[in-house]
């Protein structure tokens, strides 16, 4: 099994290698590589309570003092996570102008702390680590929102236009970001090589991103611990952690 990983790893860098745009997808494989639990796996602290979907935030004050009390408390559970060796090998294909971006679908802003600029970063999901006003668009830091939340126990409000303020991710039953979807797509079929990392690739519209390379004309490479329905489609599937499947990469 280790000669099988090894050698799906050096297959891995003779794609990669002669490659001239590589796009990353990434899910949370590659984060729960830096402490960051998987929010759908057994046991995580996402699963012990049902989510909060986003019309019962916009509806009830309860609903949105349980969200924020529930989201510092996940907060505490990663604070400190840094961006790990799959992180650093993606920034460096983004450094060497060798990948014009990444989509994610994580929540943990690691692809920023790993120095990859902000536009050339897609969220799917949207980002855990700000806040943002759902009326006006407000951008809110957690750092001044957590203290008067846990002074007051109201839920936060715009300091610009009194909307209800909320962690910038797209929640359970909010609509996807158009935006960013059609960004994604742009960049998806500008890559020659699609490289998935860490995505189980079964949270819809966003698994349609690695059928779109394919048929486009890219190759396509998945990483990643468990099978995936397009490792059927793809050019190399890699069994493996990313950081050590991407690790030298990571200079
Ligand atoms: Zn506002």
């Amino acid at each position: 099994m280790q000669d099988e990983t090894n050698d799906a790893i050096d297959e891995l860098h003779a794609l990669l290698d002669p490659a001239a745009v590589i796009v990353s997808f990434t899910g949370a494989g590659i984060s729960t590589e830096s402490g960051v639990p998987d929010f759908r796996s057994p046991g995580s602290p996402w699963m012990i309570h049902r989510p909060i979907p986003f019309d019962a935030f916009v509806a009830s004050r309860e609903a949105r003092v349980e969200a924020w009390r529930r989201k510092f408390a996940m907060d505490d559970h990663f604070a400190g996570a840094m961006p790990n060796r799959g992180h650093k090998a993606l920034a460096n294909l983004v450094a060497q102008g060798r990948s014009p971006g990444v989509i994610t679908q994580n929540i943990d802003g690691l692809h920023q702390d790993s120095g990859i600029p902000e536009d050339r970063i897609i969220e799917l999901h949207g980002n855990g680590t700000y806040a943002t006003c759902l009326t006006c668009g407000w951008r809110h830091e957690l750092a001044a929102i957590r203290p008067a939340f846990e002074a007051s126990g109201e839920p936060p409000r715009c300091i610009i236009c009194s909307g209800i303020v909320k962690s910038a991710t797209i929640s359970f039953g909010q609509a996807m970001p158009e935006a960013a979807m059609r960004r994604a797509h742009a960049l998806t079929m500008r890559a020659d090589l699609f490289l998935v990392a860490g995505s189980s690739l079964v949270v819809f519209p966003a698994a349609t991103f690695p059928a779109i390379a394919k048929r486009n004309g890219a190759k396509l490479v998945i990483i990643n611990r468990e099978p995936t329905e397009p490792d059927a489609i793809a050019d190399l599937v890699v069994r493996a952690e990313i950081g050590p499947a991407l690790g030298r990469l990571a200079g």
